[in-house]
């Protein structure tokens, strides 16, 4: 077995743990225990020496370190640093991680005495931001060179955005912690100023409060007798009255709820229907008791019945008689004019709230609940969540006495809740609400067909990395899967996935995408993404050693299990659905050995007599200058190209794309890449097969209409994308994106393409 970078790092039990902390933090107020056991796992889980947690503060703008191990204790909320500053500076500034394998000689390196890190060569550390809003930045350092790797830097962005929720309430709390909001000596607001609940529907809500105190009154025990009618027909026309509503109320909530409506008033059809709990009253009422009374009694002896059940979901039935009987004292009072509470725009907070109460909630608009008792598996919880109010349950009876109007902001999703928040608090908070109303309209379906301005069809794909992206795409109605990447579950195990385990993955995503068209990527291993499992030799310049199609046509039978999992995978699928791409193709006899295994792997599954799927259409990824001087005899013998720019850039300029410090040197629009991506796709067209960019060149703004421009009719990008990608090709047309793409390749220089792609952009700009 080869000595693997990666032998002493568990990142599959690490990403485990994590998901576990992140719930801890849910039940917990200890913030810095939190961010210390946080820590302590990411270090403890990639054997670092150190590991640390900084959150920007907003009032000081500065980075503060708030968790360390390994460096020294005193200087947590000592070190501080302004975005830009230093490593950990320039990660949160740019949002981008970086790993280095001799830290000081970076130039952005700076010594913080107070934290005693001199010993630490390597550095490892990634932005923990929510879209666009920077939160902090989470490093882990060894003291030997060169000790993380790319696996790590995955694993510690997977832990990042894991923690996202759970280090922006941390960082939250912090701030609440250390402001004064200004209390005038008012004992109660402090008391209330922050307070951890339970979640029963998730959200954000920040408004004034109305109070609900029919604490005690909910049978209408306040009002005297006087005030109900007494005759037994009365009583029998309000018990009708009573079946008419909530007749009514179940049709209206079943436009908005159509699967649930039918169960929530269950209770309360099923006891009206029952004729002892309407008799029983009924003999009361008959023997002198007066009718409230009557009703007081026998609802009474039902709730006892319920709330004495040991199941809890019988328990919370009591509630439902309660909310029985209090529309059915309404309906018998002569003055049924009802105390009415202004709750518009409110955040309602009541000790206790019935099903009912709760949709007259929801059609006056109410923004969120806070419930001073209940359950989360209640009617109301569950009603609250289909009809997505936050709503969070806090055992605090003080919150009843707050006055009317106090502003509240409450985080249901982690059950928080802030008692006149602070500006800052306020500001995140709209901040988030925004970015997540913008990821809810990034799923809105797009149109299901993408036509340029003046006509011409494109097709849109996806990229995908993990099966968990699928929905999104499927939601936006993209029209296949254009490259889906098969490293990752190669890469978090740790031994080789069976045959078995991977068709399980390509048939969940062969299903998951029905009828539209799927392209799998061979593995695109080795390099710096080496399997730990596998036997090989370290290599000194590992992007250019046995990695991608070399590494599978070198390990044959890891390279036949995928292919027979992928074409199992593919049984039943459409004709001309399933495609196979291979990676890193360099010459025409490489794609013919890959060829050569599909037959062979096919061969094999035929003498097994198990189902696959015939004809794939097979593909090469175009990514090496290599395959530039062959492309028109490479587009006789492939079915089609994919066009890795990513790859390609790389390997064109002899730049590594994941560093750093010739990031400056990538360059999409070198005149070689532009150049070469126009014979690709020329040749691609000249011999009439399907051409795709599926590398990150394919989303961004300045080059789509280059592509347009030079003939590409496919894209493949990241789910994300693709709505702003259909947005920017409908507003074209092909006759002004092939001027523009002429201009661009006439152009030998670099600064004169910038110059082109700058007034492209704001041409854009200003026409969106
Ligand atoms: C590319 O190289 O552009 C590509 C799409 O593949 P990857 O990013 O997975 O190398
Ligand atoms: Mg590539």
């Amino acid at each position: 077995m080869m000595q693997s970078r990666n032998r002493n790092r568990d990142h599959l039990n690490l990403l485990c743990d994590i998901g576990e902390l992140a719930n801890l933090i849910i039940g917990s107020t200890d913030i810095q225990g939190f961010l210390q056991q946080t820590v302590e796992m990411v270090a403890h889980h990639l054997n670092a020496n150190v590991g640390s947690i900084y959150l920007y503060d907003d009032t000081t703008r500065d980075l503060v370190l708030q968790a360390t191990v390994g460096l020294n204790p005193s200087a947590v909320g000592q070190v501080r640093m302004k975005s830009g500053e230093g490593l950990v500076g320039k990660i949160f500034e740019s949002l981008k991680p970086i790993c280095e394998g001799r830290a000081s000689s970076h130039p952005n390196f700076k010594y913080f005495e107070e934290a005693d890190e001199d010993p630490f060569e390597s550095f490892l550390a990634v932005p923990i931001h929510r879209g666009k809003e920077k939160i902090g930045v989470l490093v882990v350092q060894h003291e030997h060179p060169d000790y993380f790797d790319e696996i790590d830097v995955m694993a510690m962005r997977a832990i990042a955005s894991q923690l996202t929720g759970a280090i922006e309430n941390a960082r939250l709390m912090i701030d609440q912690n250390h402001k004064t909001v200004p209390s005038r000596g008012d004992d109660l607001m402090e008391r209330l100023r922050f307070i951890k609940g339970k979640t029963a529907s998730g959200g954000f809500a920040h408004a004034p409060v109305t109070v609900l105190k029919a604490d005690g009154e909910s049978l209408l025990s306040h009002r005297p007798d006087s005030e109900f009618v007494s005759a037994p027909q009365d009583f029998l026309k309000a018990v009708e009255s009573t079946k008419q509503q909530l007749t009514d109320l179940q049709d209206r909530l079943a436009q908005r709820l159509p699967e649930s409506a039918s169960l929530i008033f269950e209770a309360h059809f099923m006891i009206l229907k029952d004729a002892r709990f309407v008799d029983a009253m009924l003999t009361k009422i008959e023997q002198g008791v007066s009718v409230p009374e009557a009703v007081r009694d026998v609802a009474g002896h039902y709730m006892a019945l319920f709330s004495s059940a040991p199941s809890a979901y019988l328990k919370e039935k009591a509630q439902d008689i309660e909310d029985l009987a209090r529309r059915l004292l309404n309906n018998l009072c002569k003055n049924t004019s009802e105390d009415t509470d202004h709750t518009e725009g409110r955040i309602v907070i009541a000790r206790q709230l019935l099903p009912s109460d709760l949709l007259k909630l929801a059609s006056e608009d109410i923004k969120g609940i806070v419930l001073v008792s209940g359950g989360v598996t209640s009617h109301v919880a569950i009603i609250a969540r289909s009809l997505k109010i936050p709503m969070v349950i806090a055992e605090r009876s003080d919150l009843m006495e707050l006055p009317d109007g106090t502003p509240m902001l409450l985080d249901a999703d982690i059950g928080s809740i802030h008692t006149r928040p602070s500006e800052t608090i306020v500001q995140r908070f709209e901040i988030r609400n925004q970015t997540q109303k913008a990821e809810d309209e990034a799923t809105r379906p797009m149109p299901a067909q993408t036509k340029t301005r003046d006509g011409e069809s494109v097709k849109l794909l996806a990229n995908i990395n993990l099966l968990s992206e699928i929905k999104l795409a499927k939601d936006l109605n993209v029209e296949g899967v254009g490259l889906y990447r098969t490293e990752f579950p190669f890469l978090v195990r740790s031994n080789l996935p069976s045959e078995e385990e991977q068709y399980l993955v390509y048939k969940r995503l062969c299903d998951e995408m029905g009828d539209r068209e799927v392209t799998i990527r061979t593995l695109d291993i080795g390099g710096e993404k080496l399997l730990p499992y596998i036997e090989g030799i370290k290599e000194a310049n590992p992007e250019l050693g046995l990695r991608s199609i070399r590494f599978s046509l070198h390990h044959r039978e890891v390279f036949l299990q995928q292919l027979r999992a992928i074409l199992r995978a593919g049984a039943g699928v459409g004709a001309g659905k399933l495609k196979i791409v291979f990676p890193m193709i360099s010459a025409i006899d490489e794609f013919r050995q890959a060829r050569h295994a599909i037959e062979e792997a096919m061969v094999d599954l035929a003498r097994k007599k198990l189902p696959f799927y015939p004809a794939p259409a097979l593909g090469a990824m175009i990514e090496l200058p290599a395959a530039l001087d062959i492309i028109h005899e490479l587009a006789k013998e492939a079915d089609f190209f994919s066009i890795g720019t990513n790859d390609l850039i790389q390997y064109m300029l002899a730049v590594d794309r994941t560093n750093e410090r010739v990031a400056a040197y990538y360059q999409p629009y070198h005149p070689s890449v532009l150049r070469s991506l126009h014979r690709i796709i020329q040749a691609a067209v000249k011999a009439e097969i399907e051409v795709t960019v599926c590398g990150e060149m394919g989303h961004e703004p300045e080059f789509i209409p280059f592509f347009i421009g030079v003939c590409l009719r496919t894209f493949s990008v990241d789910p994300h994308f693709l709505r702003y990608v259909q947005e920017t090709i409908v507003d074209l047309s092909v006759s002004d994106a092939s001027a523009y793409a002429k201009t661009l390749l006439a152009e030998p220089t670099l600064e004169g393409i910038q110059k082109l792609l700058r007034s492209q952009t704001e041409r854009h700009r200003h026409v969106s």
